[in-house]
């Protein structure tokens, strides 16, 4: 019988007349497809979907991945279209078959243990259908099994690739039978001596301890009967691969890996595995600290299970495990056992309850109703919902959490490229810093050399390295700003004191300072001074007094005047009550903490608390301040339709922005209140013209006391 006999003979074996002939149509698609066609071993292409399909089969996977596996190569290697399958086959096998696809085309080529964790997760998360990963798992294992004539590298790199990144996502989904030949496999391919020597020495073992083994079998199965528990037991072998892990990790002979054979006990309930484990501690002395209760504490697969390891006869050690029958079909089939044990009309029954729970915490989204077939419809797998995973232009990958932006991946490359990025292309289209980024984007990152972190990156960063490194930023660049505010503080106090800065600024001054106060730097107490937490003042005569300069006579005529530079950035703060702007003639407050602030010198709220006069400062505009400034006034206009717009189109003529505006109603008249920017008073006056023009307007004032 030929293999395609048998692949339909096996899904007629659990699937409806009417889904084979389906089979059977895409079967004969993809042979006419791949006509032609040979495999590296000379076959025709067909057998290896065949064979795909029918590792496939006894999981009894449904006829959409049945087909899809059929036909998983069709696009790929011929010239049939996705729309193609989708026209003849439906949406949902074309979809799968689509999935494939997508996930060939992603290269592993690092094999750094961390590269790979997040391969492993990208492909999960980029495959959405759970279905998509088994047929992709079985696609692997029949190459594995039928690795042809290749040069020793591509060998090598396609086995470890299995063992890093394919095993594992078997093992994950619990799919124990193709975990453990894919890692021995992989093993084989790998490392073919060791493989072929160990091979080797477990056949023979296996001889030798058939007899021990057969007396241990009836020794745990009389027991078991005396204690009225129902079980049945088997002998197990295990995996070559995980006897060659043991061997590693414990630096082990072969001939001193005693337990290669494992023992099962299957049970009908829960209750009975405890029983069955006393039962069997009374038996042979357990050998403490071995002991696992996979059963009240599943593992992250869905494996239930008790392990326990015995003191057996002959000192060999006796591995055990016991766990009910429908745990053992989760631990055969993972999350294939939905299918594998799927009876066609009947309602969800309790194993599939439990797959049903296990899978919820997989899936994003689970069809509401309990109906199989729409959960089948709507079985896609977020497994990690909360993480995503994008590409470097060099093609590394990164995991960072969802809603991640490109100013995060900026700081997860490296904190100098956050520092300095302005923009970003994914997948090679300029996008703001903001844009949030999807599984599998490719980010580049556009820096310049003077660039800096911006405060509002502050809103939509999620890393908490983007955020610190950010604040870190922030802060820095405060404490030099006020650094350099205070030093001109400094000066002016100096001045103020008849002497010159120059004369004092020499190390013996300060260093003598420094020792005096005990602060390590110069630049602390300059910042300290723009903070307002020093008088300048103060400063000023212990600096002087350390000198011999000390004329020490204070001449507050020639006191010196600071200049607003409006570039001062955090240190200087334009006081929000008169909102001072350029021309506008201004005194500074130095308040402790928040460094100095600027108030017009008629500010009414400055009027208000005239103690502390010794902070008060005397302030003045530099004459090339190019930026903006914040003005409020308050227009009082005629209560008629439109007039918003127009004083709105007069403020724009004059080439202000409205900031704020605020309206209230005052009887006949209505009063606006708008926060504008300008860049100085000859700018504000020009608007203020501007707005008088409007015969609705009745009267235009600037507000200089607005609550703070
Ligand atoms: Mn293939």
């Amino acid at each position: 019988m030929s293999d395609a006999d048998t692949l339909l003979e096996e899904v007629s074996s659990y699937l409806k007349p009417k889904d084979v002939e389906r089979i059977r149509h895409a079967l004969e698609f993809s042979d006419n497809a791949h006509h032609g066609q040979l495999r590296q071993s000379g076959d025709p292409y067909i057998s290896h979907p065949i064979a795909v399909a029918r590792i496939l089969t006894p999981l009894h996977l449904d006829p959409q991945a049945i087909m899809a596996a059929l036909l998983h190569d069709v696009v790929e290697d011929t010239d049939i279209t996705n729309e193609d399958i989708s026209k003849k086959f439906g949406k949902p096998v074309a979809d799968l078959v689509d999935g494939l696809s997508k996930l060939d085309k992603i290269e592993f080529e690092t094999t750094e243990d961390a590269q790979a964790e997040n391969f492993r997760k990208m492909l999960l998360a980029m495959a959405r259908d759970v279905r998509v990963i088994l047929i992709k798992l079985a696609d692997r294992l029949h190459n594995m099994r039928t690795l042809g004539a290749m040069s020793r590298e591509k060998i090598e790199r396609i086995a470890r690739e299995t063992m890093e990144i394919y095993a594992p996502i078997a093992n994950r989904l619990g799919l124990n039978a193709i975990y453990q030949e894919l890692e021995d496999l992989g093993f084989k391919h790998l490392y073919p001596n060791r493989y072929s020597v160990l091979a080797k020495a477990l056949k023979v073992a296996r001889g030798n301890r058939r007899e021990v083994v057969g007396k241990i079998l009836d020794a745990i199965r009389q027991r078991l009967t005396e204690h009225h528990i129902a079980a049945q037991v088997y002998g197990r072998e295990k995996h070559l691969y995980g006897i060659y892990q043991k061997m590693q990790a414990k630096s082990l002979a072969f001939s001193q890996v005693l337990d290669i054979y494992g023992f099962r006990v299957l049970v009908d309930e829960v209750p009975a595995c405890y029983l069955a484990l006393g039962a069997l501690h009374a038996l042979y002395k357990p050998i403490p600290g071995k002991f696992k209760d996979y059963v009240a504490i599943s593992k992250a697969n869905g494996y239930q299970s008790l392990h326990t390891t015995l003191f057996g006869p002959f000192g060999t050690p006796i591995e055990v495990q016991i766990r009910t029958h429908e745990m053992h079909k989760i631990a055969e089939a993972g999350v294939a056992s939905h299918w594998l044990y799927k009876t066609a009309e009947e309602p969800i029954n309790d194993l599939h309850q439990k797959t049903h729970q296990w899978l919820q915490s997989l899936l994003e989204s689970l069809s509401e109703s309990g109906d199989s077939v729409e959960f089948l419809e709507h079985l896609k797998v977020d497994l990690f919902p909360d993480e995503v995973y994008v590409f470097t232009p060099k093609g590394k990958i990164l995991a960072l959490p969802r809603g991640a932006t490109a100013v995060d991946f900026a700081y997860s490359v490296h904190t100098d490229i956050g520092d300095r990025c302005v923009a970003a292309k994914v997948n090679f289209e300029l996008v703001p810093l903001r844009t949030e980024l999807k599984n599998g984007d490719r980010v580049e990152i556009i820096t310049a050399p003077h660039a800096k972190p911006n405060p509002g990156w502050l809103s939509y960063v999620v890393t908490s390295k983007a955020r610190s490194h950010i604040r870190h930023f922030l802060k820095t660049m405060h404490f030099q700003e006020s650094a350099t505010l205070g030093e001109r503080l400094l000066h002016q106090a100096l001045t103020s004191l008849g002497l010159k800065a120059a004369d004092i600024d020499n190390n013996a001054h300060w260093e003598k300072l420094l020792r005096d106060i005990s602060i390590k730097s110069r630049d602390e107490i300059l910042a300290d001074i723009g903070l307002g937490r020093r008088l300048n003042m103060v400063v000023a005569r212990q600096l002087a007094r350390t000198g011999e300069t000390g004329t020490s006579q204070e001449n507050p005529a020639s006191s010196g005047v600071v200049t607003i530079l409006g570039t001062e950035g955090m240190a200087v703060q334009f006081a929000k009550c008169c909102r001072p702007i350029p021309g506008d003639p201004i005194v500074g407050v130095i308040k402790s903490g928040q460094g100095l602030v600027v108030h017009t010198h008629d500010c009414p709220s400055l009027r208000k608390g005239r103690s502390g006069m010794e902070k008060w400062l005397d302030v003045t505009w530099d004459k090339n301040i190019a930026r903006p400034f914040e003005v409020s006034i308050k227009l009082i206009v005629a209560n008629q339709r439109g007039v918003l717009a127009k004083v709105a189109a007069a403020i724009a003529e004059a080439e202000s922005n409205i900031e704020n505006v605020h309206v209230t109603n005052e009887g006949d008249y209505t009063a606006l209140y708008f926060t504008l920017q300008v860049s100085n008073r000859q700018h504000l006056a020009r608007v203020m013209r501007g707005l008088r023009t409007i015969p609705e307007v009745v009267r235009i004032t600037r507000v200089k006391s607005v609550p703070a």
